[in-house]
Order: structure tokens, then sequence, then C-alpha cells
């Protein structure tokens, strides 16, 4: 995250997820703000994600960390969502399988999947974003989509999470495989952070 500079509003991005604080930081980086990350606050309540759709769990995570900081906060909730495993991992994503790696996570999809031909490989990333504020009061809340299939076997070692193992829509290549670039132009990320950045920039402006 770049250095703070003075005169400029801080903005809490609310996630200890290393893979999405760089791709915020790269899709946020012309915006005048400073953005700080959970690790600048060593002691802080963790917010647990209970709720059942990314966007309630997205609003959960910016208003407990707004309260918890008195910053205004930006919370992603995103995963996968598999049509042939009904929507799994889904809010899950994180979590799927219990505590173990991505590796083993992407082979507990694939093998879930191993009567699934290509026409029913059909899946989505979906990233819910909430801007909150120190009260409580949400300012923003919007989503992002991409669609594209799941692959037969994880490739690339790009990104992060379960990106080995999805294709989007219109590539052959799976996100592993895609540059941090070429990813950001068409993610659920990138699309979430698109919608929500007039809203950061009304903020901004008040
Ligand atoms: P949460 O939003 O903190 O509950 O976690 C989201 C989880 O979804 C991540 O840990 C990843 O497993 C997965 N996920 C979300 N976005 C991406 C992405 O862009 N690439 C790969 N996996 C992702």
């Amino acid at each position: 995250m770049k250095p703070i500079e003075e005169n400029r509003p801080v903005i809490l991005i609310a996630t200890g997820n290393a893979g999405k604080v760089r791709e915020l930081s790269v899709l946020f980086a012309e915006l005048p703000f400073n953005f700080r990350g959970l690790d600048a606050f060593p002691v802080i309540d963790e917010v647990p994600e209970t709720a059942s759709t990314f966007q309630k769990n997205a609003e959960l995570k910016a208003i407990g960390y707004a309260q918890q900081t008195g910053l205004i906060s930006l919370a992603d909730d995103s995963g996968l969502s598999v049509d042939a495993l009904n929507g799994e991992p889904g809010v899950l994503s994180a979590r799927y399988g219990g505590d173990v790696g991505f590796d083993q996570k992407m082979k507990m999809v694939l093998s879930a999947m191993a009567d699934s031909s290509d026409p029913v490989r059909t899946a989505r990333f979906v990233c819910a974003m909430v801007l909150a504020d120190p009260d409580g009061r949400i300012l923003a809340s919007v989503d992002g989509v991409c669609e594209g299939t799941i692959a037969h076997a994880p490739r690339g070692n790009g990104g992060f999470g379960y990106d080995p193992i999805f294709i989007p829509d219109g590539y052959n290549n799976t996100f592993g495989e895609l540059n941090d670039a070429e990813k950001q132009q068409i993610s659920h990320r990138a699309r979430a952070a698109a919608k929500i950045m007039r809203y950061l920039l009304a903020f901004k402006a008040l």
C-alpha cells in the first residue's frame, strides 16, 4: 500500500486476504485516498461472516470494521459459485473443505464435478462490495460477476484462491494463467470496484 499523503481521507480496506488487498490497491491506485489494510490494526476482533449471501456478509464486515476502527471501511465478500454443485463453494469459498490449502480445495471441487461434462461446468465468480461509515451506515453496496467454466485440472499459478481452475468466458486460459492486468479487465472484483468508485469520489467531495 502507498505511503500516507496529507489531506487525503483514510479508507480501510477491510480484509486480511493478501490477494484481495493486492488487487484492490491496483484498482484504486489513482483515487485520492489513503488506503489502509487490516494489517494496520493488529488488535482487532475478526468480524464473523455469519450470513448466507455475499452482500450481507460484505455489509457485516464493512460495518463491523468501520465501527471498530472509526474509519470509512470498504469490505469485499466474494467467492466461486459452481452450477453443478448447486452454487457451492459460494459464500463458504474461503472455508470449503475446512482448514486446508487451495490446492486441496480445488481438488475437492474437481472431484465433486468429475461426472460433469463441459456444457455443465458453468460457474461464476461473484464479488459484493460495501462501503460503510463508523456509525454503521451503508454508503454504497454493489456487486460484480464474472461468468466462466471450471477447467478439468488446475492451470497456472497467478492470482490466488480458485484462479487456476476458473476459465472466464471468451478465454481459453484460466485466471491462474492470465496476468494481473488481464484478470483486472474482466474480474468480478474489478467490476464491483468500477461501480463503487463513483461513491468513493462522491464521499471525497463532501
Ligand atoms: P471471503 O470473501 O473472505 O469470504 O473469501 C473469499 C474467498 O473466495 C477467497 O478466499 C477465495 O477462496 C475465493 N475468491 C474470491 N475472489 C477470488 C478470486 O478473484 N480468485 C480466486 N478465488 C477467489
